[in-house]
């Protein structure tokens, strides 16, 4: 049997850092998007009980290190399953770029297997496996626009923004999440959560609202670091967007646009500077 799994990255519209838990980890609020830039994975049942990944990335590793291979090593431990499957990921998704790339293969893996060996397991069941990958793979099960809390695990779908079209750029830095996190103090940076006006926002359908609001409390960590993404930023509003932000923990910088010639435009301009450029519409 084959099967194939669409898996689109995820865009933070916000990212904010309530506070640092007594376990270690964060708790978070935050507004994703699903976009169309999308990873495409196909499966293949093999009678042989082994895991077998492949991706178009040479750098990629495709043992354990690979969230797909996690994903399915954790549902054949769970369920007892004795078969085997091929994974074939062609990569569109940068890597280490804030757009979740391997949590949202992680959770088309989960998706897949659900059909592929029919466990029959509900959203809810897929959201707690998915949460022992990595914390963006809760939202990935779900998709579309969200309202994600806790370190990732309460996913509440809310309204479709407004149409629009969003501009991800993407210079030559790769970022590491746990890093960022771990140079972070939050007691410390001047922040403002924004993620319930986000969501007011986009409930009411205001985009100009939605696009001035946009957030990320990461930006102080990773702005920091590398100065260059602060400056892209800026230059995504002087060339006439309306809002911009950094994705997730970096370094991809996005921004927004209702106007497509606009867009256009600024693609152009980045283009000649900044090594992936992608223009993206948000899935439903
Ligand atoms: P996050 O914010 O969730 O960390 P990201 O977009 O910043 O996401 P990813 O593209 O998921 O980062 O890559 C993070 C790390 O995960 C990389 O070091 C990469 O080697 C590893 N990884 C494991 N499996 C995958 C996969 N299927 N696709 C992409 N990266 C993967």
């Amino acid at each position: 049997m084959e099967w194939i799994e669409r898996a689109p990255a995820k865009i933070n519209l916000t990212l904010d850092v309530l506070y640092k838990r007594e376990d270690g980890y964060h708790e978070l609020e935050m507004i994703m998007s699903s976009v169309d830039l999308a990873d495409h994975l196909t499966f293949t049942s093999l009678e042989e009980d082994t895991i077998e990944v492949y991706t178009n990335k040479a750098f990629l590793p495709v043992d354990k290190r690979n969230h797909v291979y996690q994903a399915i090593k954790l549902v054949k431990d769970r369920y007892h399953i004795k078969a085997g499957i091929k994974v074939e990921i062609e990569k569109k998704i940068p890597v280490a770029a804030g757009l979740g790339g391997g949590s949202t293969d992680a959770a088309a893996t989960l998706r897949a297997l659900n059909h592929i060996w029919q466990l029959g397991l509900s959203v809810e069941e897929l959201i707690e496996l998915g949460m022992k990958i990595g914390t963006d793979v809760p939202y990935s099960i779900v998709g579309g626009t969200a309202f994600v809390s806790g370190s990732g695990e309460k996913v509440r779908p809310i309204r479709d923004l407004p149409p629009c079209w969003v501009i991800l750029a993407k210079p030559r830095i790769s970022v590491s999440t746990r890093t960022v996190f771990r140079s972070l103090d939050i007691e410390k940076v001047d922040y403002t959560p924004k993620s319930k006006e986000v969501e007011a926002a986009i409930e009411s359908g205001d985009y100009q609202k939605m696009a001035q609001h946009l957030s990320n409390a990461l930006e102080a960590v990773t702005f920091d670091r590398y100065p260059q993404l602060s400056q892209l930023k800026d230059r995504m509003l002087r060339y006439g967007l309306d809002g911009a932000t950094m994705s997730g923990s970096g370094p991809t910088i996005i921004g927004f646009s209702q106007n497509y010639s606009r867009v256009k435009r600024v693609y152009n301009s980045l283009r000649g500077f900044c090594e992936e450029v992608y223009i993206c519409r948000i899935i439903k």
